[in-house]
């Protein structure tokens, strides 16, 4: 797979493949610019090597085209950002998009239209990838976001670019910090892995039994490990379904040599709300009636000896109902221990849905090593698949 620095830009077009996703208001204004800014690297890249730079995105889930999710309204954002006028196409492909592209100059940035205006794009349609190929003279990938999906725009369109494709700054940043984890990194590793159900993880600890020393289980997940070993649970969340495969994998982790941390005691409460009356409770021992909603103070000091000892943390998923302020204790804590750990030199990823938001809610997101920007692309890629858009730059 080549990257940036290896592709020849002087005088040439690159379609740029990113991930601008993202939240507008009512009044169609962007709220958050973590996406754009997190682009701007490469974009600077190429406009810095003599390129010109088209970007391709989608926003949102329309179907067809839907004025509300049109990438016009963040044009003023991104020009701002990268501080130059961008030039916007109002469709993706077709005459306009054309035109546009043939005109543009060296150190210019040419925005296209919402791909998903375009039901071909999440199909994967070789004609419509060929007709966005067309456009340009390379093509750089740099939306992990949604690496793991075999759109045109991330993955088919590569087919069009022999030698002339490339792995953008931020999907560069984003594999070598999973490799950092799951290849390369130094022991002792430890993987986090919290939220609400096994089900939901079990192809993620399947593989990375094989890559860690210790495995803190925390959150929802942690009460069907705990019933299958004969721990009373009361109301918690708990997948029965899943007993006796829960047995099997702390089998399998005893005969990988895997060290296995589950919480002792936790913050219970009679219902499912932040105001509710809460006890912290032996994690064994939860009476009808009760459901353990975070992490209980001893559960933490034991997690803090093993945050603090490893040298490469993976953290995915909440260790209680960190949304609750009653119930974020645990999160927070653990986040503080993440921290400290990566203040002493070790190598901390965050990545996967409510981890991350719960990182950036507490202030973490500067104090950790690496947050990763994609959700499902991360799920996949601890899960040990090859994602398609990252394939489809090596062939
Ligand atoms: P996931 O999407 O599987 O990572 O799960 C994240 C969700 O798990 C968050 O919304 C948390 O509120 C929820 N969660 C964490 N701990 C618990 C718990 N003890 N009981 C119920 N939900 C939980």
């Amino acid at each position: 797979m080549k990257t940036l620095e290896q592709l020849e830009l002087n005088g040439k077009k690159a379609i740029i493949r990113v991930d601008f996703n993202v939240p507008l208001n009512d009044d169609q204004k962007v709220t958050d610019t973590t996406r754009i800014l997190a682009a701007k690297p490469t974009i600077d890249a190429v406009l810095q090597a003599g390129g010109s730079c088209i970007l391709m995105s989608h926003l949102g889930r329309p179907k067809g085209i839907t004025p509300a999710l049109s990438l016009k309204h963040i044009v003023a954002t991104v020009s701002e950002l990268l501080g130059k006028d961008v030039i916007f196409a109002s469709d993706c492909i077709g005459e306009d998009a054309k035109a546009k592209a043939a005109a543009l100059k060296a150190g210019e940035v040419l925005l296209l239209e919402n791909l998903r205006f375009h039901s071909e794009e999440t199909q994967g349609d070789t004609n419509f990838a060929k007709a966005l190929a067309n456009l340009a003279d390379v093509y750089i990938n740099d939306a992990f976001g949604t690496a793991h999906r075999a759109h045109a725009s991330t993955t088919i369109i590569a087919e069009n670019f022999e030698e002339n494709k490339a792995v953008g700054k931020l999907l560069q940043q984003e594999i070598e910090a999973i490799d950092k984890v799951l290849k390369t990194g130094e022991k002792p590793v430890l993987a986090i892995l919290g939220g609400s159900k096994v089900s939901s993880k079990i192809t993620i600890i399947e593989n990375i039994l094989d890559k860690v020393d210790h495995l803190i289980i925390g959150g929802g997940m942690a009460y069907t490990f705990v019933k299958a070993q004969g721990g009373e649970v009361g109301n918690s969340i708990c997948e029965d379904d899943y007993l006796d495969y829960t047995l099997e994998l702390l089998e399998k982790a005893k005969a990988k040599n895997v060290q296995i941390h589950l919480p002792v005691d936790v913050v219970a409460t009679t219902e499912f709300s932040n105001e509710s009356a809460r006890k912290t409770i032996n994690i064994n021992e939860i009476p009808s009636g009760w459901e353990g909603l975070d992490a209980g103070p001893t559960s933490l000091e034991n997690f803090k000896k093993v945050v603090l000892q490893a040298k490469t943390i993976l953290w995915n998923g909440p260790l209680g109902v960190f949304e609750f302020s009653n119930f974020a204790n645990g999160t927070i804590t653990l986040g503080t221990f993440i921290e400290e750990s990566t203040a002493n030199g070790a190598f901390s990823l965050v990545g996967g849905g409510d981890s991350v938001a719960a990182v950036k809610q507490f202030g973490f997101a500067e104090k950790v090593s690496y947050v990763s920007t994609g959700g499902g692309a991360m799920l996949e890629s601890l899960e040990g698949k090859t994602l398609p858009g990252i394939a489809a730059l090596n062939t």
